[in-house]
Order: structure tokens, then C-alpha cells, then sequence
């Protein structure tokens, strides 16, 4: 189905429309189809910015490659050429059809194809299957893509059942789209989700590809609808097998939205604080292979949300502000900044931010030093067990960090 359409790319700035609608003249002055294609239609069709211009053309690589100044062979083996054209980058990628899959995830063959409408064919959604002809203000809907963004749902291009044993990164996809789109996964598609066999497809993916997805649908709002989503299916239990058969409750969900601000660690942090999962938080992070630094902000998090009883006792909370000034140093200050948000549910926050900029918490703090105890006679462990000391001492009273009181307190008796 073609509709012609006002141009979609009006509102785009400047220099970026320009630039969109050079790549389409360049490919149809050399008598190639050229569309955008994917994310980017179905973004403007929303009114939303859209990031990436992926652009779809019968022309094969060679001919892509050929035709631009700057290129970058990208996915040559699945046509995609990468185009530079002044501060814009662009995909432009041959019709395709894809073959079986065999490996859940990549076609074992890719064909190209002459005909867009073969291509849109091989997209997941409906919503993702919807080209557009930035020349002629032309857009191709063959399967009810413009519908279905109207309707705010996301259902498969074909029977969902098919779609998703041809790709098992689908299902997940699918339940981030419902986070980041607010869209409602049709019943059709939820309930393909379901299916033992497409969950069997679903597990062979590379746990990064699933790891991927969790973090791109937990950094917009509603991430409560990718969880239920997950949990409602049975996905998670596919790569958390620890996870709880009990769902969240809707009240629970809802409280990780609130979290929306914060970082993506702090989510997964509370996320699983929730569930009963954080004694389990490292096994289960380092087998979806999260990097080394969101497992150390992970613990952090998580140490943090169980430090959550309103404290009095600034000793505590200075004790605690050390932990973590000792893990990040300098990063320690804006990392505990970036949940400040969450001051409302951990009335700790503030105390610790402001312990971290104004006390003295870890040994470089100290007005002491190493020189001054080894001049007082301490050697080897004795050492560290006097900074264990002083420290207990300047989190009691921080108005005794002073070269003279310290000086005082290492002073080893006459024997
Ligand atoms: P986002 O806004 O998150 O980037 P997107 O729809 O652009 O969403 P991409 O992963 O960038 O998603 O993919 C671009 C397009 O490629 C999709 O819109 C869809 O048409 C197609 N596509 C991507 N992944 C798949 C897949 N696993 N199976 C089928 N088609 C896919
Ligand atoms: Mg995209």
C-alpha cells in the first residue's frame, strides 16, 4: 500500500534533511530505489526524534561504495555499506531477503533481493516494516505498520510463531519495544512469546544480544512494562533461571518507573533488590556478561539500597561514605550524585553526598601520614592497623583530623 504523505522530514534540522535527501538523489541519479527504512519512519511517524537513518536501495555494496566519497564496508556480507557524509552517518543497506536461520540469530544465507517489498518482508514488527521515499514523500505500508503506531501495538510481520523461531532475539526485542515505545505486544505475538519451542530458539541467542536489549529498554521510562513483559512470558527465566516464579506486583513495577532519572545500574540494582535476587546480583551479571564496571556500580547500588535505614548516626554513614570513596575515589562524589534523586526512598543520600565532599574518610584524608608513623616507630602491619584507628577516630570526631591532635594520638608510650 502507498500513501503519499506531507514530507515526514520537515522537522528535521536543517543540514540533516539536506543531507538525507542528497544520499536518495545520488542512488536514483544512478537509477537506484532508495528509502528510509526501519526505526527512523515509524520514530517520525510518531513525532519522536529518531537517531539512526537507515536507508534500504536495490543497489548492491559495490555500487553503494562506488557512488560516496566516504565509506565504510560495515556488514558488506549483509549488504551494508556505512556513509559519511559531513557530520552524518548513514546505513544504507541492500534489499535482502533473509534465509533459514540456524543459529537463532544470523540468516544462514543472505540473499539479495530486487524488490523492496521483499525486503520489508524479512523486518520483525510491523512497526519496523514501513519504508519511506524521501523524494517523492511516498510511504510503503504493506503490512499495517502506520495502523498499528496509530494503535500502539507491535505485532510480527507474519505468523509471530514463524517469525520468532527464524530469530530468537526477536522475543526480546519485542519486550524492550513495549518499554521504549509504550506499545502493547499484541495478543497474537504475546502469546507466540509464550511457546516452548520459540523459547527453546529464544536461549541459543548470545547472552550479550539479550544483555544489550535490557539495557536500551531500561534507560527510557516505563521499564516496568519490559520486565512484566519478560516475566509475564517466561523469557527471563531463560537467562535468570534464579529469577522468582511469583511476578512483581503492579505496585513494585511501577516504583522502578519512579527510578526513570537515575542510572541503568541503579534500576537493575533495585530491580533485583526486589525480586530477592541481590545475594545472587554478581553470579548473575557476570554470566550475562555486564562489563566490570556496571557489576562494581551494581554492588554499590545494592549496598546502598540496603543502607537504607533513615540514619542518625553519622559515624555509620561516614564508615559507609569511606567504603565507597575507597572503591571510586574521586569518581565516588558524582557516582552517589547521579542517585540523588532517590534521597525520597534512601533518606541516607544526602548525608552520604555530603560526608563525601567534607569529611575525612579514607587514609589519603588523613592529616597523618605514612612517614609521620614510621617515624614514630611503627613498622609493617602496625601500620595499617594505626590507620584503622585514626580513621575510627576522625569518623567519630572529623575536627580531630589535625597534624597535632594525630600526632598525639600514634605517640607510642615510653616503655
Ligand atoms: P531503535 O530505535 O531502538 O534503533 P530500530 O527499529 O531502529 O529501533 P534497529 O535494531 O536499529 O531497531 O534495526 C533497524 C531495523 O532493522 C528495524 O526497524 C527492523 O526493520 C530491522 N531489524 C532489526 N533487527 C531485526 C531482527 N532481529 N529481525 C528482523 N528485522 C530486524
Ligand atoms: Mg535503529
Amino acid at each position: 500500500m502507498k500513501i503519499t504523505n506531507t514530507s515526514l522530514l520537515s522537522g528535521l534540522p536543517k543540514p540533516l534533511h539536506q543531507n538525507i535527501l542528497k544520499v536518495a538523489r545520488i542512488l536514483n541519479r544512478s537509477g537506484f530505489q532508495c528509502f528510509i527504512v526501519g526505526g527512523a519512519v515509524r520514530d517520525l511517524l510518531m513525532g519522536r526524534p529518531s537517531k539512526d537513518f537507515d536507508f534500504t536501495t536495490d543497489a548492491r555494496p559495490g555500487d553503494i561504495i562506488s557512488l560516496f566519497n566516504k565509506t565504510i564496508p560495515t556488514g558488506i556480507k549483509h549488504g551494508t555499506v556505512t556513509v559519511l557524509l559531513h557530520k552524518d552517518v548513514f546505513e544504507i543497506t541492500t534489499f535482502r531477503s533473509d534465509g533459514k536461520y540456524s543459529d537463532a540469530r544470523h540468516p544462514d544465507s543472505v540473499s539479495f533481493s530486487d524488490t523492496l517489498n521483499e525486503d520489508l518482508l524479512r523486518r520483525d514488527f510491523t512497526m519496523n516494516g514501513i519504508a519511506y521515499d524521501p523524494l517523492e514523500n511516498i510511504l510503503i505500508d504493506n503490512h499495517g505498520g502506520i495502523d498499528d503506531i496509530k494503535n500502539r501495538i507491535i505485532q510480527t510481520i507474519g505468523r509471530a510463531e514463524e517469525r520468532f523461531l527464524e530469530d530468537g532475539l526477536r522475543t526480546i526485542r519485542a519486550c524492550r519495544f513495549s518499554a521504549t515505545l509504550e506499545f502493547e505486544i499484541s495478543e497474537d505475538t504475546f502469546h507466540a512469546m509464550k511457546d516452548r519451542k520459540v523459547h527453546e530458539r529464544t536461549k541459543q541467542i548470545a547472552v550479550e544480544r539479550f544483555t544489550d536489549e535490557i539495557f536500551k529498554g531500561l534507560s527510557h521510562e516505563k521499564i516496568s512494562r519490559m520486565i512484566s513483559s519478560l516475566e509475564e512470558s517466561g523469557l527471563i527465566s531463560l537467562f535468570i533461571p534464579e529469577y522468582p516464579d511469583k511476578n512483581m506486583t503492579e505496585e513494585k513495577l511501577l516504583k522502578l518507573d519512579r527510578l526513570f532519572s537515575l542510572p541503568e545500574t541503579f534500576k537493575i540494582a533495585k530491580w533485583f533488590s526486589i525480586v530477592n535476587l541481590d545475594q545472587k546480583a554478581r553470579s548473575i551479571a557476570s554470566r550475562l556478561k555486564f562489563s566490570g564496571k556496571n557489576i562494581k556500580e551494581i554492588e554499590t547500588f545494592l549496598n546502598i539500597i540496603r543502607f537504607s535505614e533513615p540514619q542518625s548516626d553519622l559515624f555509620k554513614i561516614r564508615k559507609f561514605s569511606s567504603l565507597i570513596k575507597g572503591q571510586y575515589g574521586e569518581n565516588s562524589l558524582p557516582l552517589i550524585q547521579s542517585i540523588s534523586d532517590y534521597s525520597s526512598v534512601n533518606p541516607n543520600i544526602k548525608k552520604i553526598i555530603h560526608s563525601l565532599s567534607s569529611d575525612p574518610l579514607v587514609i589519603k584524608d588523613l592529616a597523618v601520614n605514612g612517614t609521620d608513623l614510621i617515624n614514630e616507630g611503627y613498622r609493617g602491619k602496625e601500620i595499617g592497623n594505626q590507620f584503622n584507628e585514626i580513621l575510627e577516630i576522625v569518623w567519630k570526631s572529623p575536627e580531630k583530623n589535625q597534624k597535632e591532635i594525630l600526632l598525639k594520638v600514634i605517640k607510642k608510650t615510653e616503655s
